[in-house]
């Protein structure tokens, strides 16, 4: 697949749309300007790959819609060299934006299909985070502390295994609710036992899996 100048500018169009939504860190912005969105999507959706719109990915999930990828990362306030855990890897759009700003990168996803098929291709784009198939819901406590764990679908309480994971000055984002719509939550770990928790507006994800998921 080529990276043409027709893409180049509906990416340029696509990254004013979210910078106009309220985006104002311009690392993210320049990283989505970068990165071929079209590059993760399946053949028959291609067309739309600059739209800000989630897509189905296959496996019935989907690759989360650009203004709410630069949401989730805006509030993670990355550093260089931070070591962040995203849980639920899917197309690995949202893996590479957080490397292009200079993490570590360690990225967990419950389906195995999905796991196999992006860490063989996202290499190929030279973005090698960590990858890991299993069940995030817990975190992935093999690698913890982290500065920052973003969660990438929804989830029906906050679980606790992910707190203990986090770093003190460490952050948790992670969207909380039902299965059509979650609120938006910022947990900081202030001090080791003792978390302050920011909430934002709602969004719709795919449901999380797993043992601390939607059964
Ligand atoms: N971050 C992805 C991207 O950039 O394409 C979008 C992910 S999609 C909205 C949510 C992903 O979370 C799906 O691929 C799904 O299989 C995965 N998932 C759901 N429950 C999970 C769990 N318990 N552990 C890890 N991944 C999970």
């Amino acid at each position: 697949m080529e990276d043409s100048y027709r893409h180049k500018g509906m990416r340029k169009q696509l990254v004013k749309e979210i910078a106009a939504k309220g985006i104002r860190d311009e690392r993210i912005l320049k990283a989505m300007l970068k990165l071929p969105r079209h590059f993760f999507f399946d053949e028959i959706f291609v067309t739309h790959a600059y739209e800000d719109k989630a897509f189905p990915i296959g496996e019935g999930q989907t690759i989360s819609q650009p203004y709410t990828v630069a949401f989730q990362t805006e509030l993670l306030e990355i550093q260089s060299g931070d070591k962040i855990l995203e849980i639920g890897t899917g197309s690995g759009y949202q893996a590479s934006i957080l490397l292009e700003l200079g993490a570590e990168v360690h990225t967990i996803e419950y389906n195995r299909v999905l796991h196999d098929r992006t860490r063989q291709f996202l290499p190929q784009l030279g973005y090698r985070p960590h990858f890991y198939h299993g069940d995030g819901s817990k975190g992935l406590p093999q690698q913890a502390p982290y500065d920052g764990i973003i969660v990438t679908a929804g989830a029906p309480s906050l679980p606790e295994d992910l707190v203990r994971q986090l770093k003190v000055g460490g952050k948790l984002v992670i969207p909380v609710g039902n299965n059509k719509s979650q609120v938006m939550y910022k947990l900081t770990k202030v001090a080791p036992n003792k978390i302050s928790k920011k909430t934002f507006k709602n969004f719709s994800f795919v449901p999380l899996r797993g043992e601390k998921g939607w059964k």
